[in-house]
């Protein structure tokens, strides 16, 4: 489950969010989330799916199952999303009370620490004294939250926008295979769902190699995999249930 919060940096180096600056950042950092989304979404309906026909060929059951599937892991994503971002929303805002304090009681003991922290990014002792006494000057709040604490005071996640797009990406990323399984007659069925979901895992895998500046064949190729393996899973699991009779 990629339940990660947009912002958090996962794979990408923290250097490389911030060479692109802190908006684009932060939208390459929803981009990516929602690429995880959907190829979650694509990966466990596929295999649920895949996994139901192989023990049954009725279309009704094929469908019931794919799209509860598909409701539960979308919403399954969407609350576990709120849950962390609200979650890690309250941690930033009471460091940033906490923070708040600290600037109005004792504010030298502040700015030597803005000085020691600017200094230990590589700046000269000097330099560093006079960028952290312009910083505070201009606004003290927003440079310790940014230089010490690493986060932007007006751009805290929202939970429900968190939610909200985990869900949609997952629901994208599971319509895929739910349509390729149960729109196709019976004898194309099987076939259509794998070769649209594998071509759907490369584009994925693609994409998110693309966005955190990895290598792309790998990344396709374990994505493209690993969506392989989970329906030759279930499928066989399917498949001997079915036989059993179960
Ligand atoms: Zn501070």
């Amino acid at each position: 489950m990629s339940d990660q919060a947009p912002g958090e940096g996962g794979t990408t180096a923290p250097d490389h969010d911030e060479a692109h600056g802190g908006a684009l950042g932060t939208r390459l950092n929803w981009l990516r989330a929602a690429v995880l989304g959907a190829n979650d979404g694509i990966v466990s309906t596929a295999g649920l799916v895949v996994g139901v026909a192989g023990a049954t060929s009725e279309r009704a059951t094929i469908l019931t199952a794919g799209l509860a599937g598909l409701l539960a892991g979308s919403m399954s994503m969407a609350a576990g999303e709120y849950v962390s971002v609200s979650t890690q929303r309250d941690s930033e805002k009471a460091a940033l009370a906490m923070e708040k304090r600290e600037l109005r009681e004792q504010p030298e003991a502040e700015l030597t620490e803005l000085t020691d922290l600017l200094a230990a990014r590589g700046l000269s002792r000097d330099v560093a004294r006079e960028a952290a006494e312009q910083l505070t000057e201009r606004d003290a709040l927003r440079a310790h939250a940014r230089v010490e604490l690493g986060i932007d005071p007006d751009e805290l996640t929202n939970p429900w926008h968190a939610a909200w797009a985990s869900f949609l990406a997952f629901t994208a990323g599971a319509l895929l295979p739910l349509l390729a399984i149960v729109l196709p007659p019976a004898a194309l069925r099987l076939g259509v769902t794998v070769l649209s979901v594998l071509g759907a895992l490369a584009l994925t895998g693609f994409s998110s190699a693309r966005l955190g500046a990895a290598a792309v064949r790998p990344a396709v190729v374990r994505n493209v995999a690993g969506g392989a393996l989970a329906m030759a899973v279930t499928y066989g699991a399917g498949a001997l249930l079915g036989a059993a009779g179960v």
